[in-house]
């Protein structure tokens, strides 16, 4: 065997390994980067975006090398979109500094500031998630963002339409893409209890974590009246089913 191929065999065990947190396709022209502690479940969708991609959200400071190199793998990262600027969404913008963040209008002041800790109530919490969780969102946080710009309610964005989704955050936007009825949505719902890590049916978010509960609620009921295939959260596994029919059942309960 000639030294050349030996180096290729012994290479592959450590490229497996780094695809094991690659992205994943999930649409055209879409991918999910999972990653994060304590068990994957924040998810960078990286979008078709000319020759490259562009990230929608940015998960957390840990996931900065694993969507720098997703993102190399198909073409090279164009600009990040913030899905909303809490800590563990805008966690990557300050590690890949040359590329441009955009956001909502109404984020930019949370993104380049506090990532919105200012309206959070961990009190809302019980006792231990309080701890765990007043400790992950520093751990998780890469810090200040610099926005470059803005987007709002209908423009297009990589064939998707942005959607204003406000109540967990002032500025939580979505993606759409009617041709497929897709929609990639930040924090607009939670599938995860955040204190305890188990997954479950869609329900408003937690409201330590929200700027308004009550105007979140009605977001979910703006989501559901589109009527989407699939609709991918911030976290976790993505929506499938009568999609409308568990929106609108989360707005009227939880
Ligand atoms: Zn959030």
């Amino acid at each position: 065997m000639s030294q050349a191929a030996a180096g290729r065999i012994r290479a592959r065990p450590r490229l497996a390994r780094l695809n094991a947190g690659g992205p994943e396709s999930i649409a055209d022209g879409v991918w999910v980067v999972r990653g994060g502690f304590p068990s994957r479940t924040m998810n960078v969708y990286l979008v078709r975006d000319g020759g490259g991609v562009l990230a929608f959200d940015a998960g957390i400071e840990a996931m900065t090398a694993s969507v720098a190199l997703a993102a190399r793998q198909l073409g090279g990262l164009t600009r990040i979109v913030l899905g909303h600027g809490h800590p563990d969404h805008r966690g990557v913008a300050p590690g890949l500094s040359d590329v441009p963040v955009f956001c909502h209008p109404d984020e930019v002041a949370d993104a380049e500031g506090d990532g919105g800790m200012h309206y959070f109530n961990l009190s809302e919490l019980a006792p231990h998630g309080r701890v765990v969780l007043g400790a992950m969102l520093g751990a998780w946080d890469g810090g200040p963002v610099k926005v470059a710009g803005t987007v709002s309610e209908g423009d297009d964005v990589a064939g998707f339409q942005v959607v204003h989704l406000p109540g967990h955050a002032p500025g939580l936007i979505g993606l759409w893409r009617p041709s497929d009825r897709l929609a990639l949505v930040s924090d607009t719902f939670y599938t995860l209890d955040p204190q305890t890590g188990l997954h479950g049916h869609p329900r408003v978010p937690h409201r330590a974590f929200n700027w308004d509960t009550e105007v979140a609620r009605a977001s979910i009921r703006k989501l559901a009246a589109l009527e989407p295939n699939t609709a991918w959260a911030g976290h976790a596994n993505p929506l499938t089913g009568d999609v409308a029919a568990q929106l609108e059942h989360a707005a009227a309960t939880t």
